[in-house]
């Protein structure tokens, strides 16, 4: 997309959006699901059958998962953690031993050289377990230097770390700074090179950085100089790998949060941090490039994680759910008890199928799962939530306590109070849902862009606009009658059986879904970009589609492999009546919904409109409370007020 098509937007949203565009990966060469069902074709074929661990493989996993989860249940406490806020020295050391560090390290280096599969299912059991050591986990792996290393890493770098990480080393990836969240172009840590450019000096402030203060190898994103490329100037943000102890780097805050409180992260400040220049990871001005296409893959362990918690609220809901009497019946015969124990057990299955089937096309390679990865985080981030939320309405009162004061009251101390707090995180980092709603309509919209981008852009030539309209005018009018006359009821989905109608849905709703794509671009033209909201609700219907997909092949692949056990059938199916339900509601709101009013409203709140709304409280400045001679009662004025 050419952003001089968004004459609508300022100067900081077209050069955010700039950076943004320039980071991309432009091309689709390898097959994607989701991509093709943006466009209104459903290639089962992609997604069925459903890609199996091989025997081979999951016997790794299993060895290994048995491990893990002996360790874990001997030596770590995890409510300790979370209460002291420390992963104790002899738990990392047992991860060392165990080689947690290594797991996705290639063996040929020391590592264990897991597959995407075996790695998620590990972080799933942590974070069931451990909120806090799962994030330490990850972070080292998913986003740390190792994955980026694997994609992009000249073989001199890969020889120098890799056997580092299987040994112990931990790494930590710092993108954010404190005006840098989800946005990039306003970066302000800077690398200048040496006028030999042997070295680089990188000076700022990064903010955030998960296991950032205890790393002994980091990556760090900063902007090296600007290039002129068209006459235009471009920014160029580079990914630098940066080693503890390099003078200059210094740890002025470690930050303290309402969940995952062991974690290790905080403010870093770079002040004149001389690297060499083979420190620089995959090329100059490369490094947005690649923390974006190393995110494709990394974020789906935060699926996998989601995953792992959700269960546990599952079982606990469960137990809880029968033990727990109240009115004369357990909890869970209740009505509003049974939809959320319902709701639960279909979005764990639908959450592993997403996670899953996406973490298999990455090892199986030659698929493009950036959209799949995305909808993964997405979905399972927000069912996660959903789920655990509904696990502390449950719980009732119980769900509101700690667990180590239900145990001292004699009472089981499910940890549901800590799983809350420590999984609010995950519909923020790696991508906000809103950033991922926004990311993924981008994709969704790709095909459109470079058809009509030209056309619709005032900057083209007169030949590039007319090149353009000649293209729609070929493709559209097939293309938008074939959504309509697709003779899809002829079509037999017989071998989807028992699953078949629901496998008809999706396909319907695939060009349903794209012909309402076509009719927005219409109706909003290059502004659509503006319209989140309705964006969002797009995003939504074709992730919801993903995900009945992926809950159909799962559960046909299990029946198949154990005719006698048809509960996944059960749990797919009616997973896809309550996705249907939610499908038909963000289409309805498409239609009818208050989006202009609150945009309008909205303003008006921010020009203070309704700020007599604000008046009987006490308005919390930020500063925290300053104990203020003047202001304070004298303690006889206090005793007047008491009781
Ligand atoms: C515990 C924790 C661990 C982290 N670990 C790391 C790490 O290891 N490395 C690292 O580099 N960073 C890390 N981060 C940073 C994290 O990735 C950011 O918090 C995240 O990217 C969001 O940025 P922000 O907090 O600045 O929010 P902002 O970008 O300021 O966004 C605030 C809100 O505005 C919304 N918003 C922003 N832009 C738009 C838009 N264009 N349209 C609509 N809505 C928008 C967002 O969705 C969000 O709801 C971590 C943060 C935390 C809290």
């Amino acid at each position: 997309m050419d952003t001089q098509t968004l004459k609508h937007l300022n100067e900081a949203q077209r050069e955010a959006l700039e950076v943004a565009e320039a980071s991309r990966e432009t091309e689709w060469t390898s097959p994607s699901f989701v991509a093709e069902l943006f466009m209104g074709k459903i290639r089962t074929n992609l997604i069925f059958p459903y890609p199996e661990q091989s025997p081979e493989d999951r016997q790794i996993g299993d060895e290994f998962m048995k491990q893990l989860e002996s360790f874990l249940k001997c030596n770590l406490d995890p409510d300790e953690v979370d209460r002291t806020g420390i992963l104790p020295p002899e738990i990392i050391e047992g991860l060392t031993r165990l080689g947690c560090w290594g797991m996705k390290i290639p063996k040929e280096y020391g590592g264990l050289g897991l597959s995407q599969i075996n790695y998620n299912r590990a972080i799933a059991l942590v974070a069931s377990y451990c909120g806090s050591t799962a994030v330490w986990l990850s972070a080292h792996q998913s986003i740390g230097v190792p994955q980026p290393l694997k994609l992009f890493g000249t073989a001199e770098q890969k020889k120098k770390y890799f056997p580092k990480f299987a040994q112990g080393a931990i790494s930590a990836f710092a993108l954010t700074e404190p005006d840098v969240g989800s946005d990039p172009a306003k970066m302000t840590c800077v690398a200048v090179p040496s006028a030999d450019r042997k070295t680089w000096t990188i000076n700022g402030t990064k903010l955030w950085c998960t296991n950032g203060l205890i790393a002994d190898v980091l990556v760090v994103m900063a902007q090296t100089p600007s290039k002129i490329v068209h006459g235009k100037e471009k920014k160029q943000i580079t990914a630098f790998i940066v080693e503890k102890g390099t003078p200059g780097i210094q740890y002025p805050h470690r930050c303290d949060f309402m969940g995952i409180r062991a974690i290790q992260n905080g403010v870093i400040e770079f002040k004149n941090v001389v690297v060499p220049a083979e420190n620089i990871l995959w090329g100059e001005g490369l490094g947005l490039k690649l923390a974006l296409i190393t995110l494709n893959t990394g974020r789906l362990t935060l699926p996998a994680a989601c995953g792992g918690m959700s269960k546990q609220a599952l079982r606990i809901s469960r137990l809880w759910g029968k033990e727990r009497e109240q009115w004369g019946a357990p909890i869970a015969q209740h009505e509003a008890g049974a939809v959320k124990l319902s709701h639960m057990a279909a979005n764990v299955f639908a959450m592993e199928a997403m996670t899953y089937y996406a973490s298999a096309l990455v090892d199986r390679g030659g698929s493009d799962i950036r959209l799949e990865a995305a909808m993964a985080k997405l979905f399972c981030s927000e069912a996660a939530w959903k789920i655990i939320d509904d696990l502390v309405q449950l719980r009732g009162g119980r769900g509101f306590e700690t667990a180590s004061s239900l145990r001292q009251r004699g009472e089981k101390g499910y940890a549901v109070e800590r799983m809350m707090r420590d999984s609010r995180i995950n519909r923020i980092i790696e991508g906000t849902t809103e950033i991922q709603h926004l990311f993924i309509a981008r994709e969704a919209l790709d095909y459109h862009m470079k058809l009509v981008g030209a056309f619709i852009n005032s900057q083209s030539s007169f030949s590039e606009k007319w090149k353009s309209f000649w293209k729609c005018a070929f493709f559209y009018p097939k293309w938008y009658l074939g959504l309509w006359c697709s003779f899809d009821w002829m079509k037999s989905y017989a071998g989807y059986r028992p699953l078949s109608s629901e496998i008809r849905f999706v396909g319907k709703n695939s060009k349903k879904l794209s012909r309402t794509i076509f009719h927005l671009l219409l109706k909003f033209g290059p502004k659509l970009e503006s319209h989140q909201m309705v964006l969002a609700r797009v995003v939504e219907i074709g992730t919801e589609l993903f995900a009945m997909a992926c809950s159909c092949s799962k559960a046909i692949s299990l029946i198949r492999n154990n005719p006698s056990d048809l509960s996944p059938v059960e749990l797919a199916k009616i997973f896809c009546k309550q996705s249907q339900i939610r499908i038909q509601h963000y289409y309805d709101a498409l239609k009818k919904n208050t989006d202009p009013e609150d945009r309008t409203l909205s303003k008006k709140v921010m020009n203070q409109a309704f700020s007599w709304m604000e008046q009987g409280i006490i308005p919390d400045d930020g500063a925290g409370f300053q104990k203020n001679s003047e202001t304070t009662v004298p303690l006889e004025e206090k005793r007047r007020y008491s009781v």
